[in-house]
């Protein structure tokens, strides 16, 4: 067959040419190399001096302070700055809308959902986060779509882990309520409905085999559904504990919103993985966390959003009123108790990117600074199931690297302004601006 050429022939050079983004994503440098003025060690909880960091094909091959620097290396200039492994949000809803209503969504196409969500994960990747755990979306599997896309290099984010769908009761606290009661939704809104321990671990065998990476439970109302009250239980400890059972024969980890103390313990006792919100957890509550292991990953700086946005609906203002200041007190409780604890916004609740505001919170409510940032690495890609691939800047795991201005322990607001944002060895931020493929 004759070989054709075509005008894309001719393009091809000239895309690489025009789009270096592209070509740095196909091609990464083989070898970089990273001076560190200071890198916090996050798992050791200590600050190191004059660090060098080796990166070859998307990867730390080696940090120390006397590694041999390669003659042919690239070599990126850190020394004025504050090096930090890429921060990672474990309560994020990337693939969704950044809007306080949920039926804004009925208006729009899956498509025109998935396209307007692309800028949400840009943002995050900017803002320093190399990392999400995603935990829920309306339109079911839009955020597998997401993750695979930006696994690709179609489109730039953060490392995603995604849910699928919100495994929830019928009407509520993940389910898209508030409409008339005749109107029947199309079933990628919702797909994650279940109503007893069998219809549980059915949804639970489906997401397993359609792209979920952990499982997302509702066990209490919530406070951004409509006609949901927070205070009450959602599913019985038969559905939750099915929840958890099923996901494990898949290797999957089970999160569990909940603001409700019963909904908390319920989770607990099942063994999920970690507690979103845990808004009202009582003392019993933080003694079962702490002998569990489980996880709380606290949400505690959206407030000023949900009260000053002009979209929050009337009754979620409502919700929310009585419940973030509780929540912050609980988050003190729970960090002087020495529950484990997460890095989590809700982003989405907040506008997307803005996410590291909520440091200064946890550091405000109780953490050191050194807590509230190994909250966002080590603790949470312990949590994630993934402490080999990031969290901590060391030899054999990605290349998911930050630098910031200034001292973070001294100053966590730091962190809101990330100068240099590296995720597996190709370079999406320098000097405090887009580069690459973020461009
Ligand atoms: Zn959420």
């Amino acid at each position: 067959m004759p070989k054709r050429i075509t005008a894309l022939t001719y393009l091809i050079p000239f895309l690489f040419c025009l789009s270096p983004a592209w070509a740095a994503a196909a091609h990464p440098d083989p070898v970089t190399v990273i001076r560190a003025g200071k890198l916090i060690d996050v798992e050791a909880a200590r600050v190191l001096s004059n660090q060098i960091i080796l990166v070859r094909d998307g990867k730390i091959q080696a940090v120390g302070d006397n590694v041999q620097v390669p003659a042919d290396a690239h070599v990126i200039d850190l020394s004025s700055m504050t090096v930090l492994p890429g921060l990672v949000d474990c309560h994020t809803h990337l693939a969704d809308l950044a809007n306080a209503e949920p039926l804004t969504l009925l208006r729009m196409s899956a498509a025109e959902t998935a396209y307007a969500a692309i800028p949400n994960a840009r943002v995050t990747l900017l803002a320093g986060f190399t990392t999400v755990r995603d935990v829920g979306v309306y339109r079911a599997f839009n955020d597998v779509a997401m993750r695979d896309a930006i696994a690709k290099g179609i489109i730039i984010g953060p490392r995603m882990y995604v849910a699928g769908a919100y495994i929830t009761i019928s009407e509520g606290a993940g389910a898209m309520t508030g409409l008339a009661p005749d109107i029947q939704l199309p079933l990628d809104f919702h797909y994650g409905e279940a109503n007893s321990p069998w219809e549980v671990r059915q949804r639970i065998r489906e997401l397993a085999h359609r792209g979920a990476d952990h499982i997302k439970i509702l066990t209490t109302g919530a406070v951004l559904t409509h006609g949901s009250n927070p205070k009450s239980v959602e599913f019985t400890p038969e559905e939750i504990d099915a929840a958890v059972d099923e996901a494990r024969n898949f290797g999957l980890r089970v999160e569990a919103h909940a603001h409700a103390p019963e909904g908390i313990k319920n989770a607990i006792r099942a063994g999920v993985a970690s507690v979103e919100h845990a808004t009202l957890i009582d003392d019993e509550g933080i003694a079962l966390a702490k002998k569990h292991g489980t996880y709380l990953d606290m949400d505690i700086y959206d407030e000023e959003c949900i009260q000053s946005s002009p979209d929050t609906p009337a009754d979620f203002l409502a919700h929310d009123r009585d419940l973030a200041e509780a929540q912050r007190r609980n988050f003190t409780k729970a960090v002087k108790a020495g529950v484990k604890m997460t890095f989590g916004t809700d982003a989405g609740v907040c506008p997307h990117g803005i996410n590291a505001r909520q440091f200064a919170f946890m550091v405000k409510y109780g953490m050191t600074p050194m807590q509230a940032i190994q909250a966002a690495t080590v603790n949470a890609a312990d949590l994630i199931g993934h402490s080999e691939l990031f969290g901590s800047i060391k030899a054999g795991k990605s290349a998911d690297i930050i630098a910031v201005q200034g001292d973070p322990l001294a100053n966590i607001r730091v962190l809101e302004d990330v100068s240099f944002v590296m995720k597996e060895g190709t370079v999406y931020k320098q000097d405090g601006h887009p580069v690459g493929a973020a461009l």
